[in-house]
């Protein structure tokens, strides 16, 4: 675009610069001469986010943000404060079109796909508000990565061009519910990031009545691209399991669950399931958390209980939007 206008390349250096620290429009360039600053007003525009809501965790200062795009749609993004740095959760999608029972993004189905400038806008929004650099990405706000493939991909590059953030890809984590078709695509990148297979179930029976993209590719599938996955990029896959009450919490699901992931060099995290207020399904109590690991951890499978961070500001992604009347 810059050599479009004639101009030297290091004014499109300085035009990203301008980007990556969050800047409001190309008026606030100040080291870009006005008649370009005009022609890029004239025929580009910047795909900036503006805070519409802020939540700040009084437990451990989570940062819950409600944002709202150039066209007046609303996401969300979590900044989370690790002891190895700062994180920030972004979403993908306005919605989602997989309609996983359990989750706020996906009650309403998918209104659109983000650019990948609106990505990475959640990531230098968070940075100015706190004045922070973040070291930490995790896909996994609101919408499915691998349903906008494209946009994902352009996030990546720029996300970790030294240009850009600067952050490095094994500092990155993608999730998905099970896009067989995106993981395949993924596997071809052979990108060092890591791969966040949200399962929630070990067996199709339970997974089909949580999951509908169960039907189109069931665990074996998933599993299957998984391990392919792996044999290419070398890394350990993550796995998700939202614990339910009394739907895949039993000893025999662990079993089950360990028995399915033999082979694969994974993790598994597990998760109390959050409650949505359009579903019924609870969290299992601490205790039988603790034990669904222990029966994981004795069937030789690493799994965690991952930490609640903002319990106080509903941190689960698509849960404000919906709150805020948003949707
Ligand atoms: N669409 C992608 C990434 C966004 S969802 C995916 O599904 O993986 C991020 C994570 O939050 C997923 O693991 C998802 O299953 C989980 N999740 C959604 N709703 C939840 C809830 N109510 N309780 C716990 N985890 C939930
Ligand atoms: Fe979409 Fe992920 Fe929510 Fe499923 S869990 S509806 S894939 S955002």
């Amino acid at each position: 675009m810059i050599s479009k206008f004639g101009e030297p390349k290091y004014r499109a250096k300085q035009v990203i610069k301008w980007l990556r620290n969050g800047v409001d429009g190309f008026e606030d360039m100040k080291n870009i001469p006005i008649l370009l600053r005009q022609k890029l007003e004239e025929e580009c525009f910047i795909a900036n986010v503006k805070i519409a809501k802020k939540l700040v965790s009084k437990i451990d200062g989570t940062v819950k943000y409600l944002y709202e795009l150039y066209d007046g749609e609303y996401i969300e993004s979590v900044l989370m404060k690790y002891e190895h740095g700062y994180t920030v959760c972004v979403s993908t999608q306005v919605g989602c079109r997989m309609g996983c029972k359990f989750c706020a993004s996906g009650l309403f189905g998918l209104t659109r796909n983000l650019s990948a400038s609106e990505i990475l806008a959640q990531i230098t929004t968070a940075a100015k508000d706190n004045n922070i650099r973040v070291s930490n990405v995790v896909m996994m706000g609101m919408g499915e990565p691998l349903d906008n493939f494209e946009n994902t991909e352009r996030f990546l590059k720029l996300v970790t061009h030294e240009d850009g953030l600067g952050i490095g890809l094994r500092h990155i984590s993608l999730s998905t519910s099970g896009l067989v078709s995106g993981i395949k695509k993924l596997s071809e990148l052979n990108l060092p990031i890591t791969l966040s297979v949200s399962l929630h179930a070990p067996s199709d029976e339970i997974r089909n009545k949580t999951m509908p993209i169960n039907k189109k590719w069931n665990i074996e599938k998933l599993l299957d691209a998984c391990r392919e996955y792996q044999k290419i990029t070398t890394r350990r896959i993550s796995f998700e399991y939202a614990l339910i009450e009394g739907i895949n919490d039993s000893k025999e699901c662990a079993d089950l669950l360990a028995k399915r992931l033999e082979g694969i060099m994974c993790h598994v995290n597990l998760i109390p399931a959050n409650p949505v207020k359009e579903n019924t399904f609870k969290k299992p109590n601490i205790d039988a958390i603790r034990k669904f690991a222990k029966y994981l951890e004795a069937k030789g499978v690493n799994a965690t209980i991952r930490r609640t961070l903002g319990a106080d500001i509903n941190a689960s992604c698509g849960q404000l939007r919906k709150k805020e009347g948003h949707l």
